[in-house]
């Protein structure tokens, strides 16, 4: 990509803004972003509100963080000098390596100077006449800026659960992506964990290695599969970075960025026995495989559904000694894989310890937290520590939390009020000049593929803006329209979409989020991309430009 004439970015952008592009956000998607908006010569600031970079990896320090998501195939793929020096130690990393690496890179392209850490963005304000957006910031600090990039996360908005009480406990008391930065001690402690999700499962498995005593508090159970996680050796790393091109090229094919892809047979086009080995495999093999490279309709033929659901439910049964604990533990609410699969590592084996106890809060509801723990329907627990594993606002908490205005002072909020409605995921009707990185309604999967890809769009379209002087990009009202009915189209048949989760936007901890919307594109990742690549390649003619 060429950069542009040394003075162009004068003589171009509005001397009264303060900066060309603003960014908000520098986890994967801003600290890339502000790579590639630097290479154009714009005048780029990154505005952060954790003192650091990193993202999810930045704020959730919680016992047990990490991958699921291969390591080597998560990694960013643009820089090959980038993928030269650094060696993963596991495949599927900690949260301190990932933290580690995302410091490495922001030092080796020495993104920290254009970036302003502890800088909530508060308020976004389109200016019609300027054709800029004024951004506030917690503290009140005003900027002016020609773009305005989201890059805030789809998971970063965290959400306590909707108890009274929860100021009063005398302990200590942590959200997980809210984690203390000093390390946290558990031995001989009571915890209590308060969810079992992806990120209670990979907690509780590591705080019962040393609790005095641990008490999980589960709504609803998930469907979890052994990660099989293991080192990485000084050859293998070898071996991998050999394969870095053939890794990323399969991640480009592959229906949602892993390394894994489905199976091409239908569950009904083998044997039972076949199928049962073909489980075992599966169950038996590393990361997401058992999710993403299952038979190809387990996600959209109930039958083939209930036979794996099946499957895994004995799995748990064979794992877990207590029956009734088991049985708790075996979700009968959704099939596997139609919510967010947890990945695990002998966590099923935990609720086998004499320390461990299950509270299954459909039975008793925790009914508020008192100064000493818990008080459920029936028992007030005591603690001294309790972990709320509750969870985000997904996908568009981020953006709720911003007084986000567009043309004549429309608001984001009201505009999405029935869910998102965008272009491409990328732009939204009436909010000319702000483009999102994996916004609602792009293609998510294994993210920073999707990240880099969502990156270099913004950046193409910013291109073309500065190339010809534009000064106005919007998404039009039929391009919105289009977009958002083919994103509602392809969730048609997915099971997933007819369940409660994160993905369909349904949050109990949340006022107004018990409806189910389509908060996520659920087509291919390629199609996505070729969607994308043909409306750059026709010059943009689907935005309106001025
Ligand atoms: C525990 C956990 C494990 C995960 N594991 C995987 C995995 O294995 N594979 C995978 O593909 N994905 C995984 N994800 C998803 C993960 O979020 C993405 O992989 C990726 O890190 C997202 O990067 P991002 O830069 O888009 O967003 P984030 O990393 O969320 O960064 C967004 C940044 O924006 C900042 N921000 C938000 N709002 C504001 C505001 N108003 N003002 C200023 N700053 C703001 C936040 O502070 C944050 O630093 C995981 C997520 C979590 C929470």
């Amino acid at each position: 990509m060429a950069a542009l004439h040394e003075n162009q970015t004068q003589a171009e952008a509005a001397p009264d803004l303060d900066y060309d592009a603003i960014v908000i956000g520098a986890g994967i998607s801003g600290m890339y972003q502000l790579y590639r908006l630097r290479e154009l010569g714009l005048r780029v600031l990154v505005l952060e509100a954790g003192t650091n970079v990193g993202g999810t990896w930045y704020w959730n320090r919680y016992p047990g963080a990490r991958f699921d998501s291969e390591s080597y195939s998560y990694a960013y793929s643009f820089s090959k000098e980038l993928l030269e020096e650094w060696d993963w130690t596991e495949h599927f990393a900690p949260q301190p390596e990932t933290l580690r690496y995302l410091n490495h890179v922001a030092d080796k392209f020495d993104l920290r100077r254009d970036i302003k850490f502890r800088s909530r963005v508060t308020a976004a304000h389109y200016q019609d006449g300027a054709r800029s957006w004024d951004i506030t910031l917690e503290d009140g600090t005003r900027l002016r800026s020609r773009f305005l990039i989201t890059a805030m996360g789809i998971l970063s908005a965290p959400v306590m659960p909707r108890t009274e009480g929860v100021d009063t406990f005398a302990g200590q008391s942590y959200h997980t992506a809210r984690w203390p930065h000093e390390p946290v001690s558990f031995e001989g402690k009571r915890v209590a964990v308060i969810g079992t999700g992806a990120t209670g499962v990979q907690t509780i498995q590591e705080v019962a290695k040393t609790a005095g005593h641990l008490t999980v508090f589960q709504r609803t159970p998930n469907w979890c599969t052994p990660l099989h996680n293991a080192k990485i050796g000084t050859d293998e790393m070898k071996q991998i970075r050999a394969r870095y091109s053939e890794i990323f090229k399969r991640c480009s094919e592959t229906f949602a960025c892993f390394i894994h892809t489905a199976d091409p047979r239908g569950t009904f086009e083998v044997t039972p026995e076949e199928r049962e080995a073909f489980f075992e495999a599966l169950y038996a093999s590393p990361g997401f495989g058992i999710w993403q490279g299952n038979f190809k309709d387990i996600l959209t033929n109930r039958e083939a559904n209930a036979l794996i659901s099946d499957f895994v439910a004995r799995k748990i049964r064979q794992r877990v000694k207590d029956p009734a604990v088991a049985e708790k533990l075996i979700p009968k609410d959704h099939g596997f894989g139609t919510r967010r699969v947890p990945m695990e590592t002998h966590y099923y084996e935990v609720y086998n310890q004499p320390n461990v106890r299950l509270i299954d809060i459909k039975e008793t509801p925790i009914e508020r937290i008192t100064p000493k723990g818990i008080k459920t329907s029936d028992t007030e627990y005591e603690f001294d520590i309790i972990i709320y594993a509750t969870g985000f606002d997904a996908i568009t908490g981020a953006f709720n939390r911003i007084d986000i205005r567009g043309e004549n002072g429309l608001r984001l909020k009201d505009a999405w009020a029935g869910g998102p409605r965008t272009y491409l995921g990328v732009m939204a009707e009436g909010f000319p000049n702000m483009l999102m990185v994996v916004g609602p309604h792009t293609a998510l999967g294994n993210m920073p593929r999707s990240i880099e890809y969502n990156v270099e769009f913004v950046t193409g379209v910013i291109r073309h803006a500065w190339d010809h002087r534009l000064t106005r990009v919007a998404a039009t009202p039929e391009g919105v329209d289009t977009w958002t009915d083919h994103v509602k189209a392809l969730g048609q048949g997915l099971l997933s979409n007819e369940i409660d989760s994160w993905m369909t936007g349904v949050n109990r901890n949340l006022d107004g989020r018990d409806t189910r919307i389509i908060a996520r594109y659920s087509g291919s990742s390629p199609a996505y991309r070729a969607r994308c690549d043909a409306v750059a390649a026709e010059g943009y003619r689907e935005l309106a430009l001025a």
